[in-house]
């Protein structure tokens, strides 16, 4: 029997998402099918209601339900530090820590050749802007331990090399080639405080 393409068409949405493989997503789709129909009703709706209702703020780039973001928007927070992470669910990892005060800014992507991502797509423009709106005294690189974050840090700091800022990245605390968000707050918290000048 071929798989109907109503549920092919589902498996391959569950197998798009990171780290779910074509079995896992055949599970998934199966649980879906197989559950309350008002639960997978709620579930595609909430899909849409939150896909609608976040946002890109214009100023850090990170999504958000507001435009400019809660962070953006928060007048105790200190403009004179930037973070510089890949993504938006980085800057929930790093607000965890529950130390940094500062705001952010998302890049989108790391330098990527192999994957197609060039400096075009990492919004280095709006990046240059925020720098020389907010004049922060130090930006920290959170990026990942990986061939592609050493080559952004290597980029940003070269592009940044004529300006009086104190440009910082996390130390190795994180392995090498480790993903940021799969480690421990504590492990981040350790990083971010032994982190070092480029
Ligand atoms: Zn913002």
């Amino acid at each position: 029997m071929t798989t109907s393409p109503l549920l092919e068409k589902l498996i391959q949405h569950f197998n798009r998402f990171p780290g779910i493989g074509r079995k896992t997503a055949q599970r998934l789709a199966w649980f879906v099918i197989s559950g309350q129909k008002a639960d997978a009703h709620d579930f595609a709706d909430c899909i849409r209601e939150t896909v609608d209702n976040f946002t890109t703020c214009g100023q850090c780039l990170m999504l958000s339900e507001g435009n400019p973001c809660p962070i953006c928007s928060e007048p105790s927070r200190d403009d004179s530090q930037l973070c510089i992470v890949e993504t938006t669910s980085e800057v929930y990892l790093v607000e965890n820590m529950h130390e940094y005060k500062g705001k952010y800014f998302v890049l989108g992507h790391l330098l990527s050749p192999l994957e197609g991502f060039g400096i075009n797509d990492l919004h280095l423009g709006e990046l240059v802007s925020l720098i020389e709106k907010r004049k922060p005294a130090e930006i920290i690189l959170a990026l990942k331990p990986s061939a592609e974050g050493e080559a952004t840090i290597h980029y940003i700091s070269e592009l940044l090399h004529n300006q009086n800022i104190n440009l910082t990245r996390l130390s190795t605390g994180i392995p090498f080639g480790g993903e940021l968000e799969y480690t421990s707050t504590l492990t981040l918290a350790n990083a971010w405080k032994r982190r070092y000048r480029v």
